[in-house]
Parts: structure tokens; sequence; C-alpha cells
């Protein structure tokens, strides 16, 4: 080969690699004429990237450009397919750089080093005419004052590689801009800000994947897996996927529960690691936290925004849904649930074991474990037992420096922390340890609707008194959604009202007709059945149903969605519901979900938990818009009506500050970069979400992660050391 290229013996190692590369992809006889590359990785190569050693090549540079009027092209020599990605090495043989590219094009009829000198030739000059018709080829040609000068190719300076080193350069990662978005709620519709898109699927500019990019994420894949591979004895196939990973698409979009962030533009993660058991999880986050890699956590996916998947700066995720056990003891009447497994499926695990018992979490199934509890969980039957996080008596959690620690290693404040302030500011969960709560054999369901031509706006307002003070066994959502009339081209507004009562049909006939005579409940209105069946009839399902469909991890319609949340603190009166219908029909499309609160909310303290919003709270508001038309427009009006009506609803919802559900994530109200002033902009959402509670989660983060390695686009924050 060195021969017949005329290439300095010299470049001896690189025409042996390519004779190895080029004799492990041909049929061998002795192994009945398979190559050795199918017997290891039990594909057929392809021998598309074969080429000629020491033929003329011309490697697209722009990735090493650093100003556009440099060359995209220079004639080189082709020496060797690279090592630890896909990629040629070229050697430009007037200044002896070797350049890595996973483009270039060939003339393997030229060999530069048997010429006595090298002049573009034809396919030169086609390449820079199709990749920018502006540079000449002179400038393609420039000539190095250095040339000669070294004997050996410098490869140390000029590899793409570089490029990642310093894309993965931890301060680079942590102080990389977001979008720029307006970092307070708004107040009036004239407030209301352009939307803060961070990683929108209809964001206009389409994120360049540069060469240099892939030669990147090549590279931070190589490098963890290394890592990775040192510090668990996984199976990487079954563990890691990289982008080129055949499955690595399936993996990623069956825990995107939201289209807005399942589109060509939405930002990938470089690798999805999928741990099988603990060590695995430890290993992610040693080596994430060893390349200053940002690590996105994620149980159902379920995130309103997509945190758990998608990032601003390059990332990882950790995906937890093979950690799924669920341990149900019924003496202890506990129950130990690791952090991928869905609501669903630990319902159909009590459910299994017991009649009488029950957990008090949300209401779709799908709803992943790991980050429902941590974010506060609230269910239908938080009138009686409060929210998930109230029972919880213990968690398992991988922190910053891999350790694992259950509640007395963590210790009391990091435990707090974890259960309503977002277990993602401070580590990987992976279990919960929680409380069963007792139910009846039977409880009773109803599901009535009422338009406004139905006394509606009577019953509405009637409603929000009965929800402080009826009976704690029942629980009784709203469903406000504007409608077609019965009136051809009229519209008005459907109040649905969703009920779940812990006890008989005869026993909630009365509670309904002391407490709350106004809806006019009939008795053939309420159905019995087992708690288990009352979850499937909350989740859409008939009653025929088996309960087998808790299990179905992907029952749910994924489309494009929208929500927000606030909280109602004083009754809306009838004129002020008149005017808040007004403005819905104007609206459009979205609808409000008002969750009764009261009962056992009430009697636990605003801080015992990070989760404040208890006693004094009404009801809270899900402003909800769900869509499946494709497109940015469709985006932009359906975000722009759920904006407004959210503006519209500010004289009658909790002020100073308005206050949100940290599950039903909403980045309109604020976003932290993660800069200097970290603290400043994570007050503005945290103050939202937890109140004065929000102090107390800043210190425990900046004592168990003071580098903030566990951040997301509303993390909890470090203080700032001037405090
Ligand atoms: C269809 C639907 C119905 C819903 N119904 C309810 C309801 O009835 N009640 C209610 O309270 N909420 C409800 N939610 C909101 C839901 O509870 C939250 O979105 C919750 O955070 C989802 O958890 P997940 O594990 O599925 O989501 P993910 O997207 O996986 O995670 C959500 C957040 O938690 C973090 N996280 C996930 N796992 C871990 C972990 N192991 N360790 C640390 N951090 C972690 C993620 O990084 C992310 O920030 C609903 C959401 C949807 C889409």
């Amino acid at each position: 080969m060195l021969f017949h290229a005329n290439v300095p013996l010299h470049f001896w190692v690189e025409a042996f690699s390519t004779a190895v590369y080029t004799i492990n992809r041909l049929p061998k006889p002795i192994l009945n004429e398979v190559s050795p590359f199918e017997i290891l990785y039990g594909k057929s190569p392809t021998y598309a990237m074969f080429r000629t050693f020491g033929c003329l090549c011309f490697p697209y540079l722009r990735d090493y450009a650093k100003h556009k009027f440099e060359p995209r092209s220079l004639p080189c020599i082709f020496l060797r397919y690279n090592s630890s990605y896909k990629g040629f090495r070229c050697l430009d043989p007037t200044t002896h750089r070797v350049f890595v590219t996973r483009h270039a094009r060939f003339d393997e009829t030229i060999f530069p080093s048997s010429s006595s000198h090298m002049q573009p030739s034809q396919a030169l000059s086609d390449f820079i005419s199709f990749h920018d018709p502006c540079i000449s080829n002179s400038s393609l040609l420039g000539t190095n004052p250095s040339a000669g000068s070294h004997p050996l190719p410098q490869e140390t300076e000029s590899r793409p590689c570089k490029s990642c080193a310093l894309e993965l350069d931890s301060s680079r990662v942590s102080s990389m801009p977001l979008p720029s978005i307006s970092h307070s709620a708004p107040e009036t519709v004239s407030d209301m800000q352009p939307p803060p898109i961070l990683h929108s699927s209809n964001q206009n500019s389409q994120p360049m994947t540069t060469r240099g990019k892939a030669a990147a994420t090549d590279s931070v894949y190589d490098t963890f897996l290394q890592c990775f591979s040192k510090n668990s004895p996984a199976n990487i196939s079954s563990v890691i996927y990289g982008a080129n990973n055949p499955t690595y698409t399936t993996v990623l979009q069956s825990r995107i529960k939201n289209r807005r962030f399942n589109a060509t533009t939405t930002p990938k993660p470089i690798i999805i690691v999928t741990p099988l058991n603990e060590s695995d999880v430890q290993a992610a986050v040693v080596c994430a936290k060893n390349m200053s890699m940002q690590l996105k956590i994620r149980s159902g996916g379920h995130d309103y925004e997509g945190l758990s998947y998608v990032s601003g700066v390059p990332f990882i995720v950790i995906d937890m849904f093979n950690l799924r056990s669920i341990n149900v003891d019924i003496p202890t009447e506990t129950a130990t649930v690791q952090v991928g497994a869905t609501i669903g499926e630990l319902y159909y695990s009590i459910q299994a074991k017991s009649n009488v018992h029950a957990f008090p979490a949300g209401v779709c199934p799908t709803v992943g474990i790991g980050g429902h509890i941590t974010g506060g969980g609230y269910g239908i039957m938080l009138r009686k037992y409060g929210l998930t996080v109230d029972n919880v008596i213990d968690a398992q959690i991988v922190d910053v420096n891999g350790r694992i620690l259950d509640r007395k290693g963590m210790g009391e404040d990091l435990f707090w922390a974890i259960r309503g302030g977002g277990g993602a500011s401070f580590g990987v969960i992976l279990s919960y340890k929680i409380k069963l709560v007792r139910v009846p054999e039977a409880v009773t369901v109803f599901r009535v609707e009422r338009t406004l031509e139905e006394n509606a706006t009577n019953i509405v307002h009637q409603w929000q008194y009965a929800a402080q003070k009826i009976d704690n066994d029942l629980f009784i959502r709203l469903l406000l959604q504007p409608s077609t009339g019965k009136v051809k081209g009229t519209k008005t507004v459907k109040a649905t009202f969703i009920s779940l009562f812990l006890g008989n049909a005869d026993r909630l006939m009365s509670v309904i007709s002391a407490g709350f005579p106004e809806l006019g409940l009939k008795k053939e209105d309420c159905k019995e059945m087992s708690w288990a069946k009352a979850v499937l009839f909350w989740a859409n399902f008939d009653n025929t149903t088996s309960v087998e469909m808790l299990l179905n991890r992907t029952s749910d319609t994924v489309k494009f969605l929208k929500r927000k949340s606030d909280y109602i603190q004083n009754p809306i009166s009838k004129d002020g519901l008149e005017w808040i219908w007004k403005k819905m029909l104007e609206v459009g499309k979205v609808g409000f979900v008002f969750n009764q609160y009261g009962g056992k909310m009430n009697e636990i303290a605003e801080t015992a938990t990070p989760f404040p919003h208890r006693a004094g709270n009404i009801f809270k508001i899900q402003y909800s818009v769900s869509w499946e038309e494709e497109g940015s427009e469709a985006e932009k009006n359906y975000m722009t009506q759920i904006r407004r009506l959210y503006s519209y609803m500010t004289p009658f919802v909790a002020k100073n500050p308005r206050c949100a559900f940290l599950n039903y994530r909403d980045l309109d109200i604020g976003i932290n970069h993660h800069g200097n002033n970290s603290y400043d902009e994570g007050k503005v959402y945290g103050a939202m979400y937890f109140k004065a509670n929000f102090d107390r989660l800043v210190k425990v983060k900046t004592a168990v992660d003071p580098d903030n390695f566990f951040r997301n686009e509303q993390s909890i924050p470090t203080l700032p050391s001037s405090i």
C-alpha cells in the first residue's frame, strides 16, 4: 500500500490500520464467508466507506474554520479510517495537519504523494462551488509559513474532539445561554410576553447539526461509555443508547407524553441510559458529573414542559423505566415502589393484595411514580389523606457523589426537600416507601353535566362553598369547557362534576343533600364499585374494563399540550363567574379543571413539606388546552389562548405571590439560566411553587449539591455566595 501510493515509510502505522479495517470487513473462508465484523456485531458491514489508501481527498473543513472566509476544504491525502468514531483521517501535506471528518470527497485515481506538486483537481472545484461559490481556489490553497517544518502530523491541534472538549467544559455548559424570556408572570393581557420557547417543536430556527457537533457527540458517547464500563458491570448494549443505536428513537419517544417536544427540531439527548439496577444509576451520575454533562432524569415522561427529556444544552437522559419493582406489604400497610413504575402499576399491585387499601396519588394511570411523587402528587383522595408526599415515609436517592442514601443517610432536610420540591434538583430518586391508606370495599362515583342553560353558574358558585366544608370522604372535581349550545350556532359552558366518595351511594346522597343540594344529584347518577374500578372510571374507562388496564403504560393518547395553574382563596362571585364564561368562550378552546381542596389539606402546615398551598385554598385551577393539529400556527394559537385566559383570571386568583403547582410545570412563570443571577431567577418561579419554603429548599440544595450539578430550567438554585 505504501509503495502503491508512494507514501513515506513513516506512515506504515496508517497503512497497517487501513489494511486491518479492510480485512475485518471482508468475508473469510475460515468463517464460512462471513466477515469478522459481522461475527462481532451481528450485522453486515457497509462497504460505502472503503477508500484507497493514499488517494487525494478533500475533507469538509467548515468545523475547523475560525471564520467564514477560511477554506471549506483543502487537497489532502487519505491516510486511514478513524478508530474512535466514524470518519476519515486526511493529511494536509502542506501543513502536516490531520483533519478528521465524516464528510470528504475522494479522487481515487490521484495519489498526491506521487505528484511533484498538488493542483486543485476538478473534484475540488466542484466541492468549492457547491458549498460556497465566493471562496476562491487560491484562498483554499493558502500557504502556511511553517509548511515543511513539521515532519509528523500535528493531530492535537486539529481534531474535532477539541471542539467537543470545549462543549464539555463545565463552566461553559452551566453558563450556556438559554433563550431569554420574561421572568415574571404576566398580570394583564398587555403584559403578556411572546411565547418563552425553550425547546418547543415549532421553533422557527432548525437547530444546526454541524459536523463538529456530530464529532463532539461521538466523543461524548465514547468517553461516557469508557467511564460507565469502569463504574458498572452492566451489559452496555442493553443500558446505553447513543443516537446511532437503532433503538434510540423508540426508547426516547416511548415516554414523551407531550407532542410539543417530539419534533425533529426538539433537542435530543446525546445518550440515553436505561439503568437495570442501582449501580447503573450511580455510574451514570458519576460519569455525567465527571464530564460536566447535564443529566436529565426521566421516570414516566409526563412533565408538561418536557424537562425530563429535553434541554437547551448538550445532555444525557437517565430513563428509569426499567426500575419498577413494587413490593406491597399489607401487614405493615406500606409499600416500596421504584420510580420507574407508573401510578397505575402501583394501584394494580395494591388492589391485587387488598380490596380495602389504596394510595392517594394522581388520576392518570400512566403517570410515573418518580416525577409524580416528588412534585407533590395530587389525587382524588386528598381531602381525606392529603397529597402523595404526605404519605411517603422513606426514600432512596443517588446523590451527586453517586452514593445511595435512604432517609436516615440523607437526613431530614433532604428528605423534606424531595417531598414536593422536585427531586431533579437534588439527585436521582430510586424508590419511595409509602404509607397505604384505607378505603371501603365499595366506593361511589358519579359524573353529571350542567350547561349554563341548566343553572351551571349557580351550581358552580355553590360548589365553591361546599368544597370547603363538605365531608372529607367526598371529592368533587369540576371540569369547565367551552361547548356548543343546544340551539344551533350558540355556545355555552359545560360544567362536569366528577366525584369519588369513600362510602356507599346512600351515604353519598345524604352528604350531598345536606352539603350541596344545588347539584341536584340523583341516586341513579351514582355507581358503586371497587376503588380500583373507580380509578379506571376516573381515567375515562367504562365499567367493563378490566383492572389489568392499570398496567397499560401507554393507554393515554399523546397530544400537543399546555397546562398552567392557579389557586383560589376567595369564592368567585356569580358576576365574576359569568364574566369568566364570557372570556372563556371568547378565547376559544381552553378549559379549566377546578380541583377541590379543604379537609386534610387544611390540617397540614405549609412548612411540613415544600408544597405550601394548604389551608386557605378553596381549590386549585388547572388551565388546560390540548390539540392535534401540527405546525407552528396551531401551537401559537393555542399557547396564546391559554395565556390570555390565565391573564384574565388575575383578579380572582391568589396573589403575592401568584401561586402554581410544581407538577403542572409551566415555563411561562420563569426559567433559570444558572448564571450569576440564578438565585433571583429561581425565586421568581420558586416563590410561586413553594412560597416561603423556597429559601429552605435553596439551603438544602446548597448543602447537598453546591456545584449545582442537578439542574434544569426550573430547578432549585444554590445560595449566592454573598448571602
Ligand atoms: C396525562 C397527565 C395526567 C396527570 N395527572 C396528574 C394528577 O392527577 N395529579 C398530579 O399531581 N399530577 C398529574 N400530572 C402531572 C404529573 O404528576 C407530573 O408531570 C409528574 O412530574 C410526572 O412524573 P413522571 O415521572 O411521569 O414525569 P417525568 O417527565 O419523568 O418527570 C417529571 C419531573 O420529575 C423529575 N424526575 C422524574 N423522575 C425522577 C427521579 N427518579 N428522581 C428525581 N427526579 C425525577 C424529572 O426530571 C422532571 O423534572 C399529570 C400529567 C399528565 C401528562
